[in-house]
């Protein structure tokens, strides 16, 4: 790599124009044409078997294998009129990606003619044989394979890629014993257990007609674009997704101006073509705009079902990738793909709610549908406070380390954000100022009234993790390439878990005479007593949170991956886990495995690559621009001309200590004993990312001296502002 392959990509860079822009198309055109939806399996299938679909797709039961045959030919024969000539079984592996495992539907005939043949059983059950997908030796235990099992609550639909058109077949994925060894299948445990839970708190509370309570989901998705021919330059950003060295550009993010400012053509161009096959795959997009960062963006689907937006999710990041491609982008979904200016996130919006008591986190018309929505948050509040660090532990990879234990939003210390309204409204229960003369009165409280809370558009709230926002939570610490399932999962089962001790207590209560709003208020009340600490409504930025939140509130503050995920391992939550029927312990044990398995390689490799590229890229630039600096000092000095020293003995020195600590680094690398998985992620997090980041600090102040044609590296100005 040289400089002028540098200089190359900077013209290649603005020669460039946007693809041609396509005739857009009528949204009812396009919506979901790429779907195989309930009213394409209704006009094709009779009248018994989609009625048997329909119900099996509410109530999630186990679909007949005589059904399975029938709706299986319809869905082969609307994929291969669309072109299909493969299918696949698409599942969720304990890493973040998607996996699928593809399979042609031909079969060939003893006249050796073919036919195209999909039967019930290939619908309903595949096995992705031979394939290794890190398990956490769950695997190894019960059984060498798994098998993957249609989930008939997500449709299913084709997929159009240079490799041809493929029907998809959203499935878990699961081994013989029944372990899950996936991230679909906790997230649908969890919607279940937190059904069961809201439905029974809903009856208590007096609702006789309670329709199936599920969890939804709309989820921001913020990435970078960078233009490939730089990217291609960056051994970095190819391997690991992020910037390991780079210098600040002198303009960064602090004029504010690509907030919602103007979107680049080739972008928008990009935007739109990302739409269409959102649309055609039937995923509602909503709104799109620039990011603070110079150079990122954001995506936002309207919410849905928990579960399909968690489908929708993964393969929103696949044709994110897949149409930058096209365009001659690179799409990062790192979380902080450029140090010094704001990372990715995907602020996870949820709520639950049904089709009779509607969303039960917003606050309603009534006293009754208040106090309905206050139990339901304070389930939230008493959720979060009690797992606080299992919030934490689900947010936790080597990537998104870099936004939460940096001074970045948002803080790895979990805490819920009210607002003031709302917040006062709990501490006023909290006080008692609800009860007069023994009556309960909610008119004091002012709760016939609660106010539709406003999303608080001020900059405090935007440092708050785990935030209230008018009829949902936000939860804000998720990384941008991570899949949304784990996340969901907590907050469904800490839920579950909080309804199911709400409802106990309600239950003793009432059988002890009161009636049910005094109960209620009086469980409110305790929720607020020995949980309020986790709610916050100041800047969870500054250094005072910090102190407060640790010292005085009992708050944890994980800084890292390395601190974080050893929470999985401690005995409540794996009781909660298995009280609530998310996940066995074998099973939470599995994630743990997997997850410090992906932290350790994920640093292991950046760590590798840091040393790779200040000997072979960094290092060699600047000793021969050292070289023409001291020949040309030289020379000049030879017909009397003296030139300042300083440059030279500058770069000598910064190359002197980059190398170092490179060589700090490479011996470090070379330590492979460790006592546990645990001592090995801090040797992680303690030992080789500081040494990782000193070498960076050397490089980046080389880039400050070294002459800019002798800089191998795109630099920060060319990859963030040059589109
Ligand atoms: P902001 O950037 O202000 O947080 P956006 O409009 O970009 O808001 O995104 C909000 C996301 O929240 C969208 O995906 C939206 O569909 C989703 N959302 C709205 N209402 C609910 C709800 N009741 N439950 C879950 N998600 C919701
Ligand atoms: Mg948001």
């Amino acid at each position: 790599m040289s400089h002028e392959l540098r200089v190359q990509a900077v013209s290649q860079v603005t020669d460039r124009s946007p693809l041609p822009t396509k005739v857009p198309q009528r949204l009812e055109a396009l919506w979901a044409t790429d779907v195989f939806t309930l009213s394409k399996m209704q006009a094709s299938l009779p009248k018994d078997v989609f009625k048997s679909i329909q119900k099996t797709i509410k109530t999630g039961e186990k679909l007949d294998v005589a059904v399975a045959g029938v709706v299986a030919s319809a869905m082969k024969d609307w994929a291969t009129a669309k072109g299909a000539l493969y299918y696949a079984h698409v599942f969720y592996p304990m890493t973040n990606a998607t996996a699928e495992k593809h399979d042609g539907f031909i079969s060939l005939q003893s006249d050796g003619s073919v036919l195209t043949e999909f039967s019930g059983k290939v619908l309903v059950q595949g096995e992705p044989d031979g394939s290794s997908f890190p398990n956490g030796g769950l695997r190894s235990t019960f059984e060498a394979r798994g098998y993957t099992a249609w989930d008939v609550t997500s449709p299913a639909y084709v997929m159009e890629t240079d490799n041809g058109v493929t029907l998809c077949i959203p499935t878990v994925f699961i081994s013989w014993t029944g372990e899950a060894l996936d991230k679909k299948t906790p997230l649908l445990r969890s919607n279940a257990a937190m059904n069961k839970a809201a439905t029974r708190l809903l009856k208590l509370l007096g609702n006789e007609d309670v329709a199936p309570v599920n969890s939804s989901c709309g989820a921001e998705q913020e990435y970078f674009l960078v233009d490939a021919h730089f990217a291609h330059n960056r051994p970095d950003l190819l391997l690991t997704g992020r910037t390991l060295f780079g210098k600040s550009a002198a303009k960064g993010q602090q004029f504010d101006d690509h907030y919602f400012g103007a979107i680049p053509e080739r972008v928008q161009v990009f935007m739109q073509d990302v739409e269409e096959k959102m649309y055609r795959l039937g995923i509602p997009a909503k709104t799109r705009h620039n990011e603070v960062a110079p150079g990122q963006f954001e995506l936002a689907p309207f919410f849905e079902a928990a579960n399909v937006a968690s489908d929708h999710q993964q393969l929103i990041m696949t044709i994110l990738k897949l149409t930058a491609k096209k365009h001659g982008f690179v799409c990062l979904l790192h979380e902080k793909p450029f140090a010094g200016i704001n990372g990715s996130g995907k602020h996870v919006n949820w709520s639950v709610g049904n089709a009779t008591q509607g969303n039960l986190l917003d606050p309603g018309d009534t006293p009754h549908a208040n106090i309905q929505f206050l139990l339901f948050c304070s389930a939230v509040i008493r959720g979060v406070h009690k797992y606080g660090p299992l919030m934490r532990a689900v947010v936790a990879t080597a990537s998104n380390d870099h936004r939460l234990g940096a001074n970045e939003a948002p803080p790895a210390i979990i805490s819920v954000y009210l607002g003031s309204q709302l917040e006062e409204v709990f501490q006023k229960i909290q006080k008692g100022e609800t009860q007069s003369a023994g009556q309960v009165s909610l008119m004091d409280l002012g709760v016939p009234s609660l106010p539709i809370f406003p999303k608080d558009p001020g900059d405090r709230n935007r440092t708050s993790p785990f935030a209230f926002t008018g009829n949902r939570f936000e939860f804000r610490a998720v990384g941008s390439g991570q899949s949304v399932a784990g996340p969901l999962v907590a907050m469904n089962t800490v839920l579950a878990d909080s309804l199911t001790w709400i409802a106990d207590e309600l239950e003793t209560k009432m059988a002890g005479g009161a009636d049910v709003d005094s109960a209620a208020l009086a469980i409110i009340k305790e929720v607020m007593d020995k949980h309020s600490n986790v709610v916050f409504g100041g800047n969870g930025y500054s250094e005072e949170w910090h102190r407060i939140a640790v010292e005085e509130r009992g708050l944890a503050n994980l800084r890292t991956t390395a601190d974080a995920l050893p929470v999985l391992k401690a005995d409540y939550i794996e009781e909660l886990f298995s009280r609530v029927g998310v996940l066995s312990p074998v099973e939470l044990e599995s994630r743990f495995d997997v997850y410090s398995e992906q932290y350790i390689l994920a640093i292991g490799v950046e760590a590798k690559l840091v040393v790779d590229i200040a000997k072979t890229i960094i290092y060699p630039a600047a000793v021969r621009y050292l070289s023409e600096l001291s020949s040309t000092i030289s020379s000049l000095k030879a017909i009397g001309i003296e030139l300042e020293k300083e440059t030279a003995e500058k770069v000598a020195s910064l190359v002197h200590s980059m190398m170092e600590y490179v060589s700090k680094l490479s011996t470090a690398l070379s330590k492979h004993d460790f006592e546990s998985t645990e001592d090995h992620m801090q040797y992680c997090a303690q030992t080789i990312r500081p040494l990782m980041d000193t070498v960076r600090e050397y490089a980046d102040a080389l880039e400050g001296e070294v002459a800019d044609d002798f800089w191998p590296l795109p630099t920060y100005q060319e990859m963030l502002f040059v589109k």
